[in-house]
């Protein structure tokens, strides 16, 4: 059978979209840019050697029943987070053990943070303003936190916490992408911690390669797509080096930041292009350290540059541990630099050895240009509604999704409504 339909990007969305079409008996190829599936979900050994990690994402909470559901068919485990066992807290001068901030800041904090979990409880309801009528979601992180007047200790704990729940510029991104995700459990942005429940064993890249080979789908590796035209009853993608393929629809499952660079000629709408141009904001720096030191559990946020959170979850050879740290990529630091990962670990774990570190730069990869959706406060479009079926084509991704938007989740329920919409045209 001819290819009926194409899917561009071999991530979790192309992979899922791949499953669904597959058990509706539809003829489908899988291209991808890179020599390997599973995009920004991303398992490789620290250094190419063993342990195993997860160099993109690698948290799921128990509101992601798709993912769970994958990894059930798969074969793949899901294994409980390490618990917190030691939780310290930098407040931008020092690192304290005697809670979120010393006791002068206490009260400073403790308002805030009740602003916070009303705000959060609010937006949960569908409200987009605060009590007073102030906005919650057309407003950029750091206006918000100058509305509440915040000090330095309590925005060193926000801001911690802002570089794994939504990790873009706070001048930009929109406070809703952190009151979301506050709202995950208590409204707190520590009540995080709760929701990442799980990771995957062997690896999210490996539930990715079982769902392709199951989905009985083509898969055509180094395949980057630079071009899309649409013809009268067809569609036709071109590769950077002038290869081309044609199906009768294709479902662009692509990092929202890397639509700007494929010409898509007349096929998508002004609105889309000018969105597809602006972009999103996520720009995590995700950094796997191994130290000596610190045990499993010790926790420590906060400190207002380069890494602010670090989280012991695994032992290592040699009496050494594994710690993941995040950060900003705000061009005040680079995490391929010893001296600034060494001053961040001394930061947020004084006394521990730096052995090494391993990283992937997604912002610099030019298949991702950036981390998890981090949806601007004002001028991007990423709602499903924009990113519908447009003539032939469908788009899928974590970052345009009808739910769960920004995680592996999000990158399934937009599959699920691709894969539904290609009915359409068949
Ligand atoms: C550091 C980091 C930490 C994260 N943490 C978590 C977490 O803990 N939990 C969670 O749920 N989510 C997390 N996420 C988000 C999660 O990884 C993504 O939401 C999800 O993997 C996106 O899936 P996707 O299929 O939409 O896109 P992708 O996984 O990005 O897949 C897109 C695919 O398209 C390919 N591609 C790009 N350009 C082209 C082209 N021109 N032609 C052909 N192919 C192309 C890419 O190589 C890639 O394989 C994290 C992400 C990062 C980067």
């Amino acid at each position: 059978m001819q290819t009926e339909i194409l899917i561009i990007g071999a991530g979790l969305a192309g992979a899922y979209a791949a499953e669904k079409l597959g058990l509706a008996g539809r003829s489908v190829l899988i291209v991808e840019a890179k020599d390997h599936v599973g995009g920004r979900g991303y398992t490789r050994g620290f250094g190419n050697q063993a342990p195993m990690l997860e160099f993109g994402g690698s948290w799921i909470t128990p509101w992601h029943p798709r993912m769970q559901d994958a990894c059930r068919r798969h074969g793949v485990d899901l294994v409980p987070t390490v618990p917190v066992a030691d939780r310290r807290w930098h407040d931008g001068a020092m690192l304290r053990s005697d809670g979120p901030v010393g006791r002068a800041d206490r009260a400073d904090y403790d308002r805030v943070i009740a602003a916070i979990v009303a705000d959060a409880k609010r937006l949960k309801e569908g409200h987009d303003c605060d009590s007073s009528g102030a906005p919650l979601l057309a407003i950029a992180l750091d206006e918000y936190m100058a509305r509440h007047r915040s000090n330095r200790a309590t925005d060193a704990q926000v801001m911690a916490w802002w570089t794994i729940s939504g990790s873009g510029d706070p001048a930009t991104v929109s406070a809703g992408e952190f009151l979301a995700s506050c709202g995950y459990i208590d409204g707190t942005p520590e009540g995080m911690m709760q929701a990442l429940t799980h990771t995957l064993s062997p690896g999210v890249s490996i539930l990715v390669e079982r769902m392709i080979s199951a989905s009985g789908a083509k898969l055509q590796l180094g395949f980057p797509v630079a071009k899309v035209e649409e013809l009268a009853d067809s569609v036709r993608v071109t590769a950077r080096d002038g290869r081309s393929l044609e199906a009768r629809g294709a479902i662009f499952a692509l990092p929202f930041n890397v639509l700007r660079d494929i010409d898509f000629g007349g096929t998508i709408s002004p609105q889309q292009q000018s969105a597809a141009h602006r972009g999103h904001d996520g720009r995590a720096v995700k950094l796997w350290l191994r130290l000596k030191g610190p045990r499993t559990g010790y926790l420590a946020t906060g400190g207002l540059e380069s890494l602010q959170w670090l989280f012991v979850p695994y032992q290592a050879e040699g009496g050494a541990v594994l710690a993941v740290g995040f950060g900003l990529d705000d061009g005040r630091w680079h995490p391929d630099r010893r001296s600034d990962v060494a001053a961040a670990v001394e930061r947020l774990a004084p006394g521990a050895e730096l052995v090494g570190w391993d990283w992937h730069d997604w912002c610099a990869d030019p298949c991702a240009r950036g981390t998890w959706l981090s949806a601007p406060a004002r001028g991007a479009d990423l709602t499903p509604q924009t990113w519908g079926l447009t003539g032939r084509l469908a788009f899928a991704s974590s970052d345009i999704a009808p739910e769960a938007a920004g995680w592996f989740e999000g990158a399934m329920s937009s599959a699920e409504a691709a894969a539904a919409a290609m009915a359409e045209i068949l």
